[in-house]
């Protein structure tokens, strides 16, 4: 039977499936508790704990480039998927210990911030080539792999949305002392997805005809005989483009870092106010990609679909600026304005954010058979088409809440339908937009740049973190005049439809520019 009308997936598939879940729960869970954490038990201020919070976040989406550059020069997929499982161990393990002594805040914020480290880094070497090894269990062209990644993706949500109701009931309990409970939890569910991956993957990640995948690169020289290598000259080559890209970096990090008012005002110092960690994300965002499709290795088609990730990728960033909301604005909604009582018992604000990803896990096979049938078919729509719907369902969603508030007296609550059905609506936006792109990075990547490119992908998650907290700082509240870009935001209508505008001049953007990136892609779909 031919490859692209097989029914059915590779067993390979769901133990990606369960490795992911783990380490979702896992980083989930340890989410769900860290600023009750930070503010509960090691007492510190609420702006504190949201700039260390929004760094993590960040971050955390920042080192996939670095886990991906390894995977895909030096390690393969497998070996850096069971040591960024290792590391997120050790630091979910480090900040079960912070949380064994957050009484001594000089030993309890220390082992905090090394925890946060290997969490940052293992997350870089995982998150970046579980992704990438979805795609390369299907032979090019096969055209299950966005139903596959659909698939994954409903993995990742059922470990997001367990993690917090189980870390929450061990760990949120009133007493600051069971914090460590909800983390080593987190440490637990890390090391079962890694003892799964580990004694599974010989068996199921394998090409239908038996032969491991995710192992280390073959260099391509090796094939050439030792005389016949430019080594001398690309060496050269390279040295001088790592240089520029350094230098480049910094350059933007300065720029982005300085306080530009210090100039006319003398009683300002230079670096004023600077969120470091913002600057460097931001400079990476632009360089990084820069650095990558410069590659002297890559040829003009290998560019040009790396060209039309990129250009994806700028899009998503307004995506999950606003999805993200969820944790931010959207909980303070929760929180004030919206009526949660169910019989006598009021449901707790945290609990909305469970909603998003019971949503995926109950549409996701819906999606996955969608997109399955329509490509049967041959009228499944091209990818961009489905991000553009997918950003174009994210503004349906806020225009949807902003019926609800609209005209609203400050104080007045109004029905969980309206926030349930934000979310819906919302989620049926991510499967549209979020596997598929997964799925189109690994059809558009040159199979030695596809772990690295993934990183690029989750750069604009990185971006978008960032953002997402400066808009949420748009949030009305009474007496404080609030405007963004010159358009006044006085109240909960006027805000939400600052997503609307935002995610829906997106969505009509990329869907013009639709068949232009179709045809960009050269049938790599
Ligand atoms: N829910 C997704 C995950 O945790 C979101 C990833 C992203 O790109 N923002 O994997």
């Amino acid at each position: 039977m031919n490859q692209t009308q097989q029914k059915g997936h590779p067993k390979g598939l769901y133990l990606l499936f369960v490795t992911e879940m783990w380490e979702r729960f896992s980083y989930y869970g340890m989410r769900a508790l860290f600023m009750l954490y930070m503010t509960q038990a090691l007492l510190l201020n609420k702006e504190t704990a949201s700039e260390i919070y929004g760094s993590y976040t960040g971050l955390v989406y920042l080192t996939p480039l670095l886990g991906g550059y390894i995977s895909d020069r030096y390690w393969g997929n497998r070996r850096s998927i069971v040591w960024g499982a290792i590391v997120m161990a050790i630091g979910q393990l480090l900040l079960f210990l912070s949380a064994c002594y957050y009484t001594h805040i000089s030993v309890a914020q220390p082992l905090m911030m090394a925890g946060l480290g290997a969490l940052i880094l293992g997350n870089g070497l995982f998150k970046p080539n579980i992704s990438t090894m979805v795609g390369s269990l299907y032979a090019e062209g096969d055209n299950r792999k966005d139903s596959a990644f659909t698939i994954f993706y409903m993995g990742v949500n059922v470990g997001a949305m367990i993690a917090p109701l189980w870390c929450g009931l061990v760990g949120n309990t009133g007493h600051p002392e069971d914090f460590k409970w909800g983390f080593l939890s987190a440490c637990i569910g890390m090391l079962i997805g890694a003892l799964v991956f580990q004694l599974l993957k010989n068996r199921y990640i394998v090409t239908p005809e038996g032969a491991p995948i995710g192992m280390p690169p073959v260099p391509q020289a090796a094939t050439v005989p030792e005389a016949e290598k430019p080594v001398a000259k690309e060496n050269k080559v390279s040295y001088r483009r790592i240089i520029v890209a350094g230098l480049g970096t910094l350059v933007l990090l300065l720029l982005f870092s300085i306080n530009w008012g210090s100039f006319s005002n003398p009683a300002i110092s230079i670096f004023e106010g600077t969120d470091w960690i913002g600057s460097m994300i931001y400079a990476c965002v632009i360089v990084m990609p820069l650095f990558i499709i410069t590659d002297p290795s890559l040829t003009r088609l290998e560019q040009q679909r790396i060209g039309v990730i990129y250009i994806i990728a700028f899009f998503v960033i307004f995506f999950w600026a606003a999805y993200e909301q969820a944790g931010a604005s959207l909980t303070f909604f929760a929180d004030e304005q919206t009526d949660r009582m169910i019989g006598g018992w009021e449901m707790p604000a945290a609990y909305f954010q469970s909603f998003p990803a019971l949503f995926v896990i109950l549409l996701a096979p819906v999606f996955a058979s969608l997109w399955s049938f329509l490509g049967r078919k041959g009228i499944e729509p091209a990818s961009p088409v489905k991000q553009s719907i997918g950003l174009l369902l994210l503004s349906l969603g806020y225009l949807f809440i902003a019926f609800g508030v609209h005209g609203l007296e400050p104080g007045v609550k109004v029905s969980m339908m309206w926030l349930t059905g934000l979310y819906f609506i919302h989620t049926m936006g991510e499967l549209s937009l979020a596997p598929i792109g997964l799925s189109m990075v690994y059809k558009l990547s040159p199979v030695r740049f596809s772990s690295l490119l993934m990183g690029v992908w989750y750069l604009s998650t990185s971006a978008a973190n960032k953002l997402a907290g400066l808009l949420s700082s748009y949030y009305p509240e009474e007496g404080v005049e609030k405007s963004f870009l010159g358009y006044q935001v006085e109240n909960l209508f006027d805000f939400f439809m600052v997503f609307v505008f935002m995610s829906g001049a997106a969505a009509v953007i990329l869907f013009l520019l639709s068949s232009k990136l179709k045809k960009m892609m050269a049938g790599a779909e």
